[in-house]
């Protein structure tokens, strides 16, 4: 009986040591951040740099782990199901609110199996078309696309990615339904343009500035609401001003941990998030892509959270009214 006591006891105290130890020790070892889509593109951009920028605050190397397919879904998962200790985290964009209006079945649900940590930067997005595409406007380009819609062909990171959202906008804006062609990520999809494989694509500009800035590809536009100040970009117009009224997909990037990873944990990554935003180097790297770092109340995970529910109300509808699903 005595020594039934005695292990209870000890079991208790292990049950409760055992979170606290976690949690003052953390992180003790190197923490992944999954990327939803391949390496290379853009979210994977942010990813390093921002893997880079948390390695200090955190004292910990933070690896990038690519987990492409399905629109980011797959990469998703993964994080949804990972141990909720704080060694998995996330880099997401817009895809967050998107994807669950697109899958009929999903692997996990938003908000529901995260914790939210803070949102990271806007990125907007451009148009953009192969090197030997002849269109030398945005005119031409679309007269191009309608005259030629059962061949020309439209790349995208899978359903549910933010090019497939851009994308479909388009589609549907110029009344034409292309080929659409799926990648893991945008970064393979540019090589497949570079190549001359596939005819257009929407992506951020953390993909694309550079290649828009050595003339690598044909750029049309920008899809945000207002021209950009970057200088590579700042040429492009806006979709909305070249006819498509209230054109506007910019897109954003956020962290996440698995749902249960304890307060102290989420605090510690949260507060290294924080120094990571205000790193000039950080900051520096992201503007020259085209991408705006968050300094406004979206870097509170309420904040994030309230963001990405209200992203889910708006886009839900667009997409539904698109009628694109898959299983
Ligand atoms: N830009 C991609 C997308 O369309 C994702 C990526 O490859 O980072 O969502």
């Amino acid at each position: 009986m005595h020594q039934f006591i005695h292990r209870a006891c000890l079991a208790v105290l292990g049950l409760l040591a055992a979170p606290i130890a976690t949690a003052q020790d953390y992180p003790a070892t190197q923490v992944t951040l999954v990327v939803p889509f391949a390496a290379g593109g853009p979210t994977d951009k942010v990813a390093r740099d921002l893997a880079e920028a948390l390695r200090k605050p955190l004292g910990q190397t933070v690896v990038v782990d690519n987990v492409g397919g399905a629109g980011g879904t797959r990469g998703a998962a993964k994080v949804a199901k990972a141990a909720p200790d704080g060694y998995t985290l996330l880099l997401h964009h817009i895809g967050m609110s998107t994807a669950q209006a697109l899958y009929r079945t999903m692997p996990y649900k938003v908000p529901d199996d995260f914790e939210f940590l803070g949102m990271v930067n806007d990125v907007p997005m451009t148009l953009i078309a192969k090197p030997q595409m002849a269109a030398s406007n945005y005119g031409e380009l679309v007269a191009w696309l309608q005259a030629n819609k059962d061949k020309a062909n439209l790349a995208n990171a899978g359903l549910g990615s933010a090019s497939h959202l851009c994308g479909l906008l388009f589609m549907q804006a110029i009344k034409t339904d292309l080929v659409t062609i799926p990648y893991q990520g945008t970064g393979p999809a540019m090589q497949a343009l570079l190549g001359n494989q596939v005819d257009v694509m929407c992506d951020q500009t953390t993909n694309t500035s550079s290649q828009i800035a050595g003339g690598a590809v044909k750029a049309y536009a920008v899809t945000s609401s207002k021209r950009l100040g970057t200088p590579a970009l700042a040429k492009l117009p806006t979709l909305d001003e070249l006819g498509l009224k209230g054109f506007n997909v910019s897109i954003w990037h956020g962290v996440y941990a698995p749902k249960g990873t304890s307060k102290a944990v989420l605090d510690k990554v949260q507060a290294a998030l924080k120094v990571a935003l205000a790193d000039a180097e950080f900051v520096k790297r992201q503007e020259a892509l085209g991408a705006v770092v968050v300094t406004d109340a979206r870097t509170q995970p309420a904040e994030h959270r309230k963001f990405v529910e209200a992203e889910i109300a708006k886009w839900t509808p667009v997409i539904r009214a698109a009628g694109q699903y898959a299983d």
